[in-house]
């Protein structure tokens, strides 16, 4: 078990969830059908899978560096409104990090809030709006709970994956306020949000941490 992040630990978080979207990826594309464009499982697979073939080719050696690059890959491979988003969460998270080879655990606390921060300025999007903030919010508002806490790395991890996911569920009653499901007005109520599920599976992916 370790307690620091290191460059590896964070390849490793970047390889599962792309492994999670992978094996989501039809269920993403229906979930977007219903209120978007039916294109998010395609966009997020097609960016993971380039990011998996950039850090094959060479995986930098401080934790944040991994984090950042996955944001600039994302950023320039997929398109519409989920590339630049998930690229910004990833961006700040691995700045966040900064240039260490590996961080203390409790900056991943720090990491996500950044994170969460990037994508609130650039979606513009607040809580209840039926987007990813409203899995992100809870997950980071968890984990720092958690790391105060004196929780280990793993459990704390554990619980921003459960607030995640239960972020990602209530979206499904939600109106939608932003983005392109916006559009459906109320027939936009009684569905997940695809990219709270993407955010979910990001947490769900983080399981192997501290471990
Ligand atoms: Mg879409």
């Amino acid at each position: 078990m370790s307690e620091n992040l290191s460059a590896a630990a964070m390849a490793q978080w970047v390889r599962q969830f792309a492994t999670l979207i992978a094996q989501n990826r039809e269920h993403l594309t229906e979930l977007d059908a219903a209120i978007g464009d039916a294109d998010h499982g395609a966009n997020m697979d097609r960016g993971m899978s380039a990011v998996v073939k950039a850090l094959d080719d060479a995986q930098p050696t401080a934790a944040g560096a991994v984090l950042t690059g996955v944001g600039m890959t994302l950023i320039s491979t997929v398109g519409g409104a989920s590339g630049p988003l998930f690229g910004t969460l990833f961006l700040r998270m691995g700045t966040a990090l900064g240039d260490a080879g590996e961080v203390p655990s409790q900056e991943l606390g720090t990491a996500l809030r950044a994170g969460l921060e990037g994508v609130v300025a650039r979606g513009k999007a607040e809580l209840g709006d039926k987007t990813m903030v409203d899995a992100l919010a809870p997950a980071a508002d968890a984990l720092d709970a958690a790391l105060a806490e004196g929780l280990p790395l793993a459990d704390a991890v554990a619980r921003a994956s459960e607030a995640a996911a239960t972020g990602r569920d209530c979206t499904t009653p939600m109106l939608a306020r932003k983005g392109r499901a916006s559009y459906l007005g109320e027939r936009s109520v009684g569905h997940q949000d695809p990219g709270a599920t993407s955010v979910a599976l990001l947490l769900e992916a983080a399981s192997e941490l501290g471990r």
